[in-house]
């Protein structure tokens, strides 16, 4: 589990291609690499602005575009705003073992967690990443336009439905705006919580690896709460996410509290 956002990090990008309306285009791969150097930028000036110490943050990548022949119609397509586990497991692995299988790896989780442990020991030109996860981008059906598991260092970002209004999904997505989701389920992989009403949050519970509570979390639909990239994927922080990312010096010495 990824325990700050400092240091090098390393992102295992896996564009999950296929056939029909599982291909991408190439303004689309092009738009998604872009998308990541904004979600990433989107952290660096997050960095900058309220980290008591630079934390010398750094996304390097390691890219795989592996082109699947599954028929994208054999796969349901989301039906619910509201998944549940069972809309996610009937969807996700269809395509995610076939890809994790062509770039060598094996299926579910145990086959992410070996790609995200060759992240950490690759070589990179920079040096050693500290932290690793695996963002899977895909037209395939999945259950929702974008989600991470933080525990297993790993998120879905469902292309059409994020980057569009959502269009023909359960729900809107977040069209041109849709880099800053990227940047809130980094915020999940390094251990930060949902703070929006509707994501059932606890003021009370704690997170990250300075057990942080969720004091920003909206517990009711009206609740006035702080700006936030974890609330509405703005790109500002609660004091509480500034904290739960591990961007914090107690004992003044220049050297963040928290390593990654
Ligand atoms: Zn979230």
């Amino acid at each position: 589990m990824n325990k700050s956002m400092s240091g090098t990090c390393a992102v295992g990008l896996v564009i999950v291609n296929g056939p029909d309306s599982a291909a991408f285009t190439q303004g689309e791969v092009v738009d998604i690499t872009i998308g990541l150097l904004r979600g990433w930028s989107t952290l660096y000036k997050l960095a900058g602005t309220y980290s008591p110490v630079r934390p010398r943050l750094l996304f390097t990548v390691d890219y795989k575009f592996v082109t699947l022949t599954v028929d994208p119609a054999t796969i349901p397509a989301a039906t619910s705003a509201s998944p549940t586990g069972a809309d996610y497991t009937a969807r996700e692995p269809l395509w995610r073992d076939p890809a994790l299988a062509a770039m060598g790896f094996g299926p579910g989780i145990a086959g992410i967690a070996s790609y995200n442990t060759s992240l950490l020991n690759k070589a990179w030109s920079i040096g050693t990443a500290t932290s690793a996860y695996t963002v899977f981008i895909t037209k395939y059906p999945a259950a929702w336009m974008a989600y991470t598991y933080g525990a297993s260092a790993y998120m879905v970002l469902q292309y059409p439905w994020v980057s569009t209004n959502g269009s023909g999904f359960p729900a809107g997505g977040w069209g041109n705006s849709w880099p800053n989701v990227y940047a809130h389920e980094t915020g999940h992989i390094f251990q930060a919580p949902d703070e929006y009403f509707a994501s059932s949050c606890s003021k009370t519970a704690t997170f990250g690896a300075l057990n942080v509570p969720n004091s920003n979390c909206q517990t009711t639909a009206t609740e006035a709460v702080s700006s936030c990239l974890m609330f509405h994927n703005t790109e500002d922080l609660c004091n509480a996410t500034v904290q739960t990312f591990g961007w914090v010096d107690a004992d003044g010495d220049g050297v963040l509290d928290v390593t990654p």
